[in-house]
């Protein structure tokens, strides 16, 4: 296994009638050229599924400069009607979110649970301050 120091949260930037799923993302991430397609290791449905992208043993592409000892989270949304960013996580994803963190926390106690944009100042993903909603779920 990798050595996991960071959780990283994204959204994937549709609009609330856009699809994007495990199967959207990858074709879009295999459009850009990534032969490993789906770049996050779990995408979270709008009615709570977790699904499954990339092995946690396999290196994700989701961060730039931190995918080595990252995992990637993306939840599907983050764009309004008009396509402004906001967090549009749905109920049902924030309990995904949780649950999954709860458990990735309990794996991997010494990581990081970070919004994107803190590594990427220029974007908005996801949304939301990801590192002061979850700060109970911080390494100690
Ligand atoms: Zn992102």
């Amino acid at each position: 296994m990798r050595s996991i120091t960071l959780i990283v949260i994204h959204s994937s930037a549709v609009r609330p009638y856009q699809e994007s799923g495990v199967s959207e993302i990858d074709r879009w991430h295999k459009a850009r050229g990534w032969k490993n397609g789906c770049g996050f290791h779990f995408v979270i449905r709008r009615d709570g599924t977790i699904e499954l992208g990339r092995p946690l043993s396999m290196e994700g592409a989701h961060c730039k400069y931190h995918n080595r000892h990252s995992i990637g989270i993306c939840y599907e949304g983050g764009l309004d009607m008009e396509g402004r960013p906001c967090d549009t996580r749905t109920r049902a994803q924030r309990q995904a979110m949780r649950h999954l963190l709860g458990q990735l926390h309990s794996q991997f106690p010494k990581a990081l649970i970070m919004g994107h944009n803190v590594f990427a100042p220029s974007k908005v993903c996801p949304g939301f301050n990801a590192a002061a909603e979850y700060r109970t779920l911080q390494p100690r």
